[in-house]
């Protein structure tokens, strides 16, 4: 076979790839240059995905009850079992969890027929840890959840505000794109982080704030903005409501009310604050220590009101940027795939709306009501509620909060299916029956990178022994359920067009989500789709919005939001005295299943660690190397203490990658609380108060 333009399994960066299979399963890797998210730009981790593609560890046949089975077999079961629970105990007796790396056809056909033929909202998703903050946050402040911006803005942009966000490992091309304009024509950069990361290092000025200090932080430069006479009147007239209140809510956020609540000096507010009133050009990049928090929606919302209020958004180079950690994370929510939301950016609330896609999809039923969001799914399969669960290309064992307590609630469902690539995970070895999924390479469909292009992801090697698609194993399992004719796709080109067709709904609803260009997409074309950005426009055209106004809301208007700083949610005491933060390293993606097989990667960082200050160190009486054992009231792990400067006094640093297989006590997600955002439903994973002690 020869070359193949595909894109890379790992971040919402969505950097194409050429990939080259070398016959004899592995591929060479090379960055696609006439790709725009990347201009043939990779990163570690997507340079060495031909490292990763060996078969073992994986998952190649169908497993009941840890003995190997036939497909049919295995489907027969999953049907029959889910048929007879739901025929017992209610639709709203299952569910699915899925995950940001399905493909958007994979993520559609589990979506149409969890809503729409089962007739349970209850399909949710790892994305739900990763960015359902910003999706709320943009509804609330635009009426749906748009991003507004492109990549191209960054080449635009005079000023970057990074929030929560390590861009320079976990987003490392787009990184490299600004610290090329930083070079080449003066882009400031300011990063707001408690830690200081590879990232605080390139930029100009990095702001170490307390942890949980972002609302103060925005308010804190919503006043100034006004102070400062920045406000642009005439666009809030224009296109903006809510703007008085959001003004009366930050009266209070003076510099040293915002010093106090931050830790940052009046100075370096003022330094900061200065920066962003007199650039027009703003970008404001923002990621996971936005939105995993308890307060995570009203952040999004401190950092758009800004925008708002100044009008910068929506022009080139301006605009709030939610970027997104996984590679479908954004097609997953296009297409449905949380629980309080339908397809094609539709609200499930809205009796007209579930009329639309009921109608659309012909299908038997639909809810009319939200269903279990990730940490509220697993409780309600500790509590018995859900009796039977699939489990879709994740491994919440690892990396769902209370990551102890979310295996035994595993163990608590009646009949739990496992679709994946690798044979044994912590969730793999709780399942009672095992598919085997196609993995990269193997697989076709489409994803969406976090500035809406979609970028086909082509299969360039064979079906390893019995694996199959995420979405012909869902087809397989809803025919036997009775649905044969509603999911007798022949391929993924199919669900691509009747997903295309479906966003007409969208633009009926006066929404923002437009593939209707793509909808009678022939198969030739789907093969050969160029990266394209949504709404997919006939002539190309312009792909931002909002400059001039045009919000997906009743008036046509945005909304600032009146949103205030909580208290911290992590009270430390004598027993717990640290902040545990926790997040990704440079060479490692989530559960390590891929990313481990490549002895390149493992050479930057090959075990879990826990960084901590020098003087916390001392204090603990640790030093570099030893082990530390880091305790909550949820869990304990054992990490080697690494001393660093980079962490401030009290607060300590862990990655989230490492898992029973690989470190039988590096789990750190066990110690995280299951605290959610009471909006978002996404959980707190930036704060934990925890203690730590010599091992
Ligand atoms: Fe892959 Fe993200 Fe690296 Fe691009 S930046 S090569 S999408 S991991």
């Amino acid at each position: 076979m020869s070359d193949v333009r595909t894109t890379c399994a790992y971040c919402g960066v969505g950097c194409g790839i050429i990939a080259t299979p070398d016959g004899s399963g592995g591929a060479v890797i090379v960055g696609d240059a006439k790709h725009p998210a990347n201009f043939g730009r990779l990163c570690t981790k997507g340079t060495t995905l031909g490292h990763t593609l060996s078969l073992e560890d994986r998952l190649l046949n169908p497993m009941i009850g840890g003995v190997q089975a036939t497909w049919n077999e295995a489907t027969d079961l999953v049907a029959k079992k889910f048929k007879e629970t739901i025929e017992e105990h209610g639709p709203d007796s299952v569910a699915f969890y899925v995950s940001g790396q399905l493909l958007t056809e994979d993520y559609y056909v589990a979506n149409k027929l969890m809503k729409g033929f089962i007739g349970s909202a209850n399909i949710d998703t790892n994305s739900r840890l990763c960015m359902a903050s910003s999706v709320a946050g943009h509804k609330r402040a635009f009426g749906t959840d748009t991003v507004p911006g492109t990549y191209a803005d960054l080449d635009e942009a005079d000023l970057i505000v990074l929030v929560g966000s390590n861009l320079a490992w976990c987003h490392p091309v787009l990184h490299q794109r600004i610290i090329a304009a930083q070079e080449q024509r003066g882009l400031k950069i300011v990063n707001i982080d408690p830690r200081r990361t590879a990232t605080s290092d390139m930029a100009d000025m990095h702001l170490g704030i307390a942890p949980g200090g972002d609302v103060a932080l925005f308010n804190g430069l919503l006043k100034y903005l006004g102070d400062a006479g920045k406000i642009d009147a005439e666009y809030i007239a224009k296109h903006v409501n809510g703007f008085a209140d959001a003004m009366a809510a930050v009266t209070p956020y003076s510099l040293g009310h915002v010093s106090s609540l931050t830790g940052l000096t009046p100075q370096e507010l003022e330094e900061f604050y200065c920066t962003y009133a007199k650039t027009e050009r703003v970008v404001t990049i923002y990621s996971q220590g936005v939105n995993q928090a308890s307060d995570g929606t009203d952040k999004v919302n401190a950092i758009i009101n800004c925008h708002l209020a100044t009008g910068r958004i929506g022009g080139a180079g301006q605009g709030p940027f939610s970027v997104t950690g996984q590679p479908n994370a954004m097609g997953g929510r296009e297409v449905g795939g949380l629980a309080n939301m339908l397809a094609a950016h539709l609200d499930i609330e809205n009796p007209d709306h579930r009329d639309m896609v009921q109608d659309f999809w012909n299908s038997p039923t639909l809810p009319t009501q939200a269903g279990l969001k990730a940490v509220d799914m697993f409780k309600a399969c500790a509590s018995g509620k859900i009796k039977a669960l699939w489990v879709m290309c994740t491994n919440p064992a690892v990396s769902m909060p209370r990551a102890d307590d979310v295996a035994a609630a595993i163990e608590v469902v009646d009949f739990v299916v496992v679709s994946d690539i690798v044979e044994e995970t912590d969730t793999t070895v709780l399942a009672d029956v095992l598919l085997p999924a196609a993995g990269w390479g193997e697989k076709d469909g489409t994803v969406t990178n976090s500035e809406r292009r979609i970028s086909r992801q082509r299969a360039f090697l064979p079906l390893p022994e019995q694996a199959r698609p995420d979405w012909k194993i869902i087809c397989d399992v809803a025919k036997k359920m009775g649905w044969g004719a509603d999911f007798s796709y022949q391929g993924p080109h199919e669900i691509f067009k009747e997903w295309a067709s479906q966003t007409y709904l969208s633009v009926l609803a006066g929404k923002d989500l437009d593939l209707t260009a793509l909808s009678e997409i022939s198969v030739d074309r789907y093969e050969g789709l160029e990266p394209v950005q949504w709404p997919v426009r006939p002539d190309g055209g312009d792909t931002r919005f909002f400059e001039n106004g045009g919000f997906f809301t009743s008036d046509a208007k945005a909304r600032m939001l009146a949103v205030h700083a909580q208290a911290n949610s992590a009270i430390c005491d004598l027993k717990y005295p640290y902040i545990l933060n926790t997040g990704r390293v440079r060479d490692h993606w989530h559960t390590l299943t891929r990313t481990a097989k490549s002895a390149v990667l493992s050479q930057h960082i090959s075990e879990p660690f826990l960084q901590i200050n020098a003087a916390d160190a001392a204090d603990i009486g640790v030093e570099t190397a030893d082990l530390v054992q880091v305790n909550s009231p949820y869990g304990t792990a054992v990490l080697r203490a690494q001393v660093s400067d980079r962490q401030q006094v009290g607060q300590v640093f862990a990655p989230l990658h490492w898992t029973g297989q690989f470190s039988a006590k590096g789990r750190i997600d066990v110690v995280v609380p299951d605290l959610v955002d009471p909006v978002s439903g996404q959980p707190e994973l930036k704060r934990t108060a925890v203690g730590i002690s010599k091992f």
